[in-house]
């Protein structure tokens, strides 16, 4: 028989799933994939299960309810100044991720080149790769995840579509600063690209960094899509409710793509995710703080037991290296390793990068209940005592 695509064959499982399942497996702490272990507001899960009950069960308007849409329009004009049609320039995707596919759709012909930041989430390449466009990847690298601009420079050529970037970033925890937003939208005049912005994380900030969307930029309205995500806004992941915001040319093509893909998203829950947007500005700010609060305990543990914890400007995320703990092997192995002999999983930061990477860092999610993470760090500061200074043995690297 004929081979199924080539590139999706040769796909691997998410580490995502991965690492989920080996938690699962070994009765594991979760701290890997990235999920908050309680629900977001409760009238904002009471609105989907009132819309779920009153009707509202058929299609919806494919680029979104109208109050959704609406609703994310203020939200753009309340929190980043931004004017925006909510009849044109706005489409509800069925999650960010589709949101990202979207609008490489919507940009991507075959042959054309794509800029991309490592440390990347998972889906990003294959769709590039999917689409016939061609990745070009600059690297950021712990501790500093400084943003090389000249490497990113030269990564545009007159090929350039597009650059695909995230914001706060998953894993890293960086914020882009207004001058690294500058230099972007600079090289973005000059080759005449776009720009995909993820800021699934853009209300999760800390320690009074801001998120900063490329699109409000002078000169950056008409070159950017920009996506959010109602599972982190609202922590509710499992809802898949995610929106573009692009200029009205962009955002149609983005909606044809939406067409094929999903057509609609369920309209239950776009109804409760409108009322959760127009939430007061004390709910946002409790939520990052909230979070805020799970993070210096998260670091501060990890830190005790001889991590060594990079700072976390916002997302859900700390990257630790875990070298000063004496342990040799890879972080694939580490990761693995602690799921079974401590009984709390972290997901390997090399699992973010295409080639060699990186090798002794975990990425460890802190959007869980405290007594959650004090069991985690119980559990690790347990098996790290145990093991004793030098005296943990390295395992084989993984392959
Ligand atoms: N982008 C990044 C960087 C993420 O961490 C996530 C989290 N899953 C997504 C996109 C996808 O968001 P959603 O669940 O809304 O599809
Ligand atoms: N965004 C989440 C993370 O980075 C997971 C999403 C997924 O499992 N695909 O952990």
């Amino acid at each position: 028989m004929k081979s199924p695509n080539a590139l999706l064959s040769a796909t691997g499982t998410t580490i995502f799933t991965v690492m989920s399942a080996l938690a699962a497996r070994h009765d594991a702490i979760n701290l890997g994939q990235g999920f908050p272990d309680t629900d977001g507001p409760a009238d904002v899960v009471r609105a989907a299960a009132d819309a779920l009950l009153d009707g509202r069960n058929q299609y919806p308007p494919m680029t979104g309810l109208a109050e959704l849409r609406e609703a994310v329009a203020a939200a753009n004009a309340r929190f980043y100044g931004l004017d925006v049609d909510p009849g044109a320039e706005v489409v509800v995707t069925s999650g960010a991720t589709e949101g990202i596919t979207a609008c490489l759709m919507a940009l991507l012909d075959p042959g054309d080149e794509v800029v991309l930041i490592e440390p990347l989430y998972d889906t990003y390449l294959p769709v590039v790769r999917l689409l016939g466009a061609v990745p070009r990847l600059v690297r950021l690298q712990p501790p500093g995840w400084e943003l090389p601009r000249a490497e990113l420079a030269a990564a545009f050529g007159p090929k350039t579509k597009a650059i695909l970037f995230n914001t706060p970033m998953n894993p890293t925890g960086k914020v882009f600063t207004a001058a690294e937003l500058a230099f972007i939208a600079d090289l973005l005049v000059r080759h005449d690209a776009y720009a995909v912005c993820d800021e699934v994380y853009e209300h999760l900030t800390y320690d009074g960094w801001r998120h900063i969307p490329l699109m409000s930029l002078p000169g950056m309205r008409a070159r950017c899509l920009r996506i959010g995500s109602a599972g982190k806004t609202f922590s509710l992941t499992g809802w898949k409710v995610g929106y573009i915001t692009a200029g009205a040319a962009l955002a149609t093509v983005a909606a044809k793509a939406h067409q094929n893909l999903t057509f609609t998203t369920p309209p239950n829950l776009q109804r409760a995710v409108a009322l959760g947007l127009a939430k007061d500005d004390a709910y946002f700010a409790g939520l990052a703080g909230a979070l805020a609060a799970r993070r210096d305990q998260l670091a501060e543990g990890l830190a005790r037991i001889g991590f060594g914890v990079l700072p976390v400007q916002g997302s859900y995320f700390i990257t630790a290296d875990f070298a000063p703990l004496g342990f040799t092997g890879d972080d694939a192995a580490f990761c693995r390793h602690i799921t079974e002999a401590a009984g709390v999983t972290a997901i390997p930061v090399s699992a973010f990068y295409e080639g060699a990477a990186p090798d002794h860092y975990a990425r460890f999610a802190f959007c869980k209940r405290p007594e959650v993470l004090d069991a985690a760090l119980e559990r690790l500061a347990a098996h790290f005592a145990a093991a004793g200074p030098g005296r943990l043995t390295g395992r084989a690297r993984s392959a």
